[in-house]
């Protein structure tokens, strides 16, 4: 049993939270600790079994979305010279080729550490398959995910090979019965995008696995597999849970075609995954003027209803070489450059990503899992927004990762009190 002492919420509140056997046990307001009759040591002093939290808010840990941990860090070894997607899978391909089993482990197991200290205990990683990289990424990923069970949860996605039509599903069938979690591809780089997303959608349906699509990652607006998923999905009734990752394209549509293409994703249960930092990188390249973000269209997606998650992707690989693994990176992003707000950006990263990933839900509420994440900040503003390394970091009511940082400053002006924060000059959280 362990208690967390006087962190802060997202709503500004300070509470005590018991944690047992892996759960929340118990949520106290600090207000009401006697009449609920927790344990103090009288003096203020935290016992062994406690760890005190003032000025730190506390969240559900988050949850990676859309990882490349087969590609992670390797940026200084393969150089994405035009710096656009072509570009980046031009770079990959000559190290596709040479992964091995053991190189694909120690990097996957690097960026998980970093991941980790930041916060993120689930990670669905794409992993790529079929043509250049056979199974090795795969088996690798297989290892490493059963080897860090208890510590970060990893789901795997064969993102299988294009052109997919040559070879129809072959690849995929192979690698969901070799290990693979969930069926992926890249429709949208085939020849022919809408028969490879049948196919894909078959395999899954055969293996009674999710599907998660790399889709419509293009500013070309002609190209809207995005719909092509919806419809299927709906017409043949899948049911193990599906998603789109990027569906950049959906950003260049007229807001009637957001609108219904929206409303079809809803109906369909399909859960999107924003990729801003990657996205922001590669796209946009041919537009110099009046650049476009190349985000999914966010507003739309969320007035349908749609769950939209947000990932990372790319972690200082060819397709984005300054990745820094860090949720809340994400979540700064949206804010900025996907106008969120930013408590639904916070959401974008923790509970929106436990849903399209078919995970339980984490609230600081009795019965959840404890699964948690505290930050410095005296509010979930200042947290996102500063995102230090200062972490602690809960999976099932254990400390997997804390990070301390000591910072000397010398002569500064000694410090002045700073006003409390006041509801009022945060209408964002009022919003909620
Ligand atoms: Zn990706």
């Amino acid at each position: 049993m362990t208690w967390l002492r006087s962190a802060t919420t997202t709503d500004g509140r300070l509470i005590d939270v018991e944690l047992r056997d892996g759960f929340i046990r118990q949520v106290v307001a600090v207000d009401d600790r006697r009449s609920h009759g927790s344990q103090t040591t009288g003096n203020g002093v935290a016992t062994s079994n406690e760890v005190d939290l003032r000025g730190q808010v506390l969240l559900p840990s988050f949850v990676e979305p859309h990882a490349h941990l087969d590609k992670a860090l390797t940026a200084t070894v393969a150089r994405n010279v035009t710096g656009d997607l072509a570009g980046a899978i031009t770079a990959m391909q000559t190290l596709l080729a040479a992964m091995t089993v053991a190189d694909v482990v120690a990097r996957a197991e690097a960026a998980l550490r970093i991941g980790l200290a930041a916060g993120t205990t689930h990670v669905r990683t794409h992993v790529n398959v079929g043509e250049l990289a056979g199974m090795r990424a795969l088996e690798a990923l297989v290892d490493v995910r059963e080897r860090w069970r208890g510590l970060v949860e990893l789901q795997l996605v064969a993102l299988v090979s294009h052109p997919l039509s040559g070879q129809p599903g072959r690849d995929l069938r192979r690698a969901l019965a070799e290990g693979a979690d969930v069926a992926g591809g890249c429709p949208h780089l085939d020849p022919e995008p809408a028969r490879a997303v049948a196919i894909c959608l078959d395999a899954a349906g055969e293996a009674g696995r999710p599907i998660d699509l790399h889709t419509d990652e293009t500013l070309d607006p002609r190209l809207l597999t995005l719909a092509t998923l919806a419809d299927l999905v709906i017409r043949t009734g899948f049911t193990p849970g599906a998603a789109a990752s990027h569906c950049v394209s959906l950003s260049m549509q007229p807001p009637d075609v957001q609108a219904r293409v929206s409303e079809q994703v809803a109906a369909a249960g399909i859960g999107v995954v924003a990729l801003p930092q990657t996205n922001l990188y590669l796209q946009g390249r041919a537009h110099p003027v009046g650049t476009p973000r190349g985000l999914t269209a966010i507003g739309p997606l969320h007035r349908a209803g749609v769950t939209v998650a947000a990932g990372g992707d790319n972690l200082r690989d060819p397709f984005n070489p300054v990745g820094r693994g860090d949720a809340l990176e994400t979540a700064s992003l949206l804010v900025t450059a996907g106008h969120l707000d930013p408590l639904a950006a916070l959401d974008a990263v923790t509970a929106a990503p436990r849903r399209v990933l078919g995970l339980p839900a984490v609230t600081l509420t009795a019965g959840s899992p404890a699964d948690l994440v505290a930050l410095p900040g005296p509010t979930a503003l200042d947290a996102l927004a500063a995102a230090g390394p200062a972490r602690t970091v809960w999976r099932a009511g254990r400390i997997v990762a804390r990070t301390h940082v000591h910072t000397d400053l010398a002569a500064v002006p000694a410090v002045s009190a700073i006003p409390a924060p006041h509801p009022l000059s945060r209408p964002w959280e009022a919003a909620l």
